[in-house]
């Protein structure tokens, strides 16, 4: 049993345990996304897991169509995050084309064909 996971396989260490978190410079500050080695800002090489504050907004979305026997059509999206990060995630809980780009949203973590997944839910208020 290894000790040092990679930075991809922490990121996914955190998602089973239902954390999403993100890798912080500890040089410039910045949050960073996807998982890796050296920050892509400054080249800075410490860097540090913070959970994120799950708070974001939409910045694309699609809307795939999806036989309705299947589930129906769905939404993915690029979410920003308040960190500054982007990543693919998925609005549930509204119909996919009721999500807008802008929307706040909140991230949790979810399944997505039985994989934990980032995903977001509209922000209450
Ligand atoms: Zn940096």
């Amino acid at each position: 049993m290894k000790n040092s996971l990679g930075p991809d396989a922490m990121f996914r260490d955190g998602l089973s345990k239902g954390q999403i978190n993100l890798q912080q410079c500890d040089d410039c500050g910045k949050s960073i996304f996807f998982p890796r080695i050296n920050c892509p800002h400054c080249g800075g090489t410490s860097l540090t897991w913070q959970p994120t504050s799950g708070k974001g907004e939409v910045h694309t979305t699609t809307t795939v169509r999806r036989r309705p026997e299947s589930g129906g059509d769905y939404n993915v999206c690029m979410i920003e995050l308040s960190e500054g990060v982007r990543m693919m995630s998925r609005v549930d809980g509204i119909d996919p084309h009721d999500v807008k780009i802008g929307m706040p949203i909140t991230t949790f973590v979810g399944d997505i064909d039985g994989a934990a997944a980032v995903l977001c839910k509209p922000a209450e208020g």
